[in-house]
């Protein structure tokens, strides 16, 4: 393998390339990404935890479930030296269930609003929109079981995808009950299957006795086809699942988000309840899915916690990347001053210029190249900035700096000691020249 050669299933990500069309979402398009999805959070009185990249093996079977594909065959499971089995965090949700109890978060008596951002790693086939280091942004909110809770953070995916400009986009949402409930639907399930049992691909014939429910989601056209016709977990609800159900409903009905009910989208662990959803885009071919998330109530209690209602979802942003660039809809941050000097004396002088300006606030990139005053105006123009700051020998004896304003071709000459004094002026000029 060749070392300069990332790993298959990671990325680089570089940054934007001026007058570039990258062929791959650069650090521009995540920046944008993470800072409207922050700005909405931040707005719904969510609050970032961050929670380490490794943690004990232990903690990802019990929080996700040995009987899932993750635990089963995807995680980066390895010995450290001191032979503990460490495993690098194939998700968020079960790091964040066990800092809030372990921090006892619980006991602040308030529902926890949090949300997290970070990669995460799985042992998958690499293809486009799936990779072995991926990102996930999630968002949880612990301590309440109020439909409400789970209207709000559906509300919020919802408006992080809409601010991010994302169109056909389905969301599909369907409600797995109580573990009482699941029990008495898988039944109902296994009875309908079993006869199907010689048509269903081989995991799916392997999960009938160990995990039926996920039969549901298989890939597989064929058990596809078989599930189809299977009964809905909709007709097992009990009265107060159903109710759960009805007004989450119809609270998303009131906030005009619309939905369909999928009644095969389940998860098939004992934790999850109620709520389960996902947002999917026809824009992304196989790998489509934006969004996914649900209730698990059982999960904080099952870590050993105290007894406490939680829901919550995990974005995917390689693929929210990928969207947004075929959109080219991010603009790289624009630079303010690009700072060109020739000359020793003037070379010596743009370094406390360049400072000058920055603190307060302005965006400045130094040409550091010492070439001909002509190269370093070409690279002045591609650099995207609004004006050239110019130095040379005379001016440095002057005291004085040049500015030309890059789209007016307009010039003026500035005093060095007053630069400050413009700065004011300076911002609305740019904000003008902008516009
Ligand atoms: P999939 O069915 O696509 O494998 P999943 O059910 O394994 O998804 P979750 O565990 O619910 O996914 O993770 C939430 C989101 O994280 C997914 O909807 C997807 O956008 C993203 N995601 C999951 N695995 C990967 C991966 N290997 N590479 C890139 N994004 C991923
Ligand atoms: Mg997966």
């Amino acid at each position: 393998m060749a070392i300069l050669q990332n790993l298959s299933g990671t990325e680089d990500i570089l940054p934007p390339q001026p007058g570039q069309g990258a062929p791959m979402a650069d650090t521009g398009v995540w920046q944008a990404l993470e800072a409207r999805a922050r700005e909405i959070l931040g707005r719904a009185a969510y609050r970032e935890i961050r929670t380490p990249i490794f943690e004990q093996t232990a903690l990802f079977e019990r929080g996700i479930g040995e009987a899932t594909d993750v635990v089963g065959k995807e995680m980066y499971t390895f010995k450290d030296r001191g032979d503990r089995s460490l495993t690098l965090r194939p998700e968020g949700t079960a790091g964040v269930v066990r800092a809030y109890i372990q921090h006892k978060l619980h006991a602040q008596g308030n529902v926890q609003r949090l949300w997290y951002t970070g990669p995460m790693f799985r042992y998958e086939r690499p293809q486009k929109g799936r990779q072995r280091q991926f990102h996930q942004l999630g968002a949880e909110v612990l301590g309440s079981g109020d439909p409400r809770a789970d209207v709000e953070v559906i509300a919020i995916a919802t408006d992080i995808l809409r601010a991010l400009g994302l169109e056909n986009l389905t969301f599909y949402l369907n409600s797995v009950g109580t573990a009482a409930d699941r029990q008495r639907y898988r039944d109902a399930l296994v009875d309908y299957l079993t006869p199907h049992k010689a048509d269903l691909d081989p995991d799916s014939q392997d999960r009938l006795s160990r995990n039926p429910l996920r039969i549901l989601d298989s890939k597989d056209p064929k058990t596809q086809e078989i599930a189809q016709s299977a009964p809905s977990i909709l007709d097992y609800l009990a009265p107060d699942s159903r109710q759960h159900f009805d007004q989450v409903q119809q609270q998303l009905k009131d906030l005009a988000i619309p939905f369909e009910i999928n009644p095969r989208l389940v998860r098939g662990l004992d934790y999850y309840t109620h709520t389960a959803f996902e947002i999917q885009s026809s824009d992304l071919g196989a790998q489509a899915t934006v969004c996914g998330g649900g209730r698990y109530d059982g999960l904080v209690s099952q870590l050993g916690g105290p007894e406490t209602p939680a829901v919550g979802w995990a974005m995917g942003l390689e693929r929210l990347a990928l969207l947004l660039q075929q959109r080219q809809a991010v603009a790289a941050a624009p630079l303010d001053f690009y700072l060109v000097s020739r000359g020793d004396r003037a070379t010596a002088q743009t370094v406390k210029i360049a400072q000058t300006l920055r603190q307060v606030g302005f965006s400045v990139e130094v040409d550091l190249s010492g070439s001909a005053f002509g190269k370093q105006f070409k690279r002045a123009d591609r650099s995207g900035a609004a004006a050239c700051l110019v130095l040379g020998d005379a001016e440095a004896e002057a005291g004085t700096i040049n500015l030309k304003w890059l789209l007016s071709g307009e010039q003026t000459t500035l005093a060095q000691a007053t630069l400050l004094d413009s700065a004011g002026a300076l911002h609305q000029q740019i904000a003008a020249a902008r516009a």
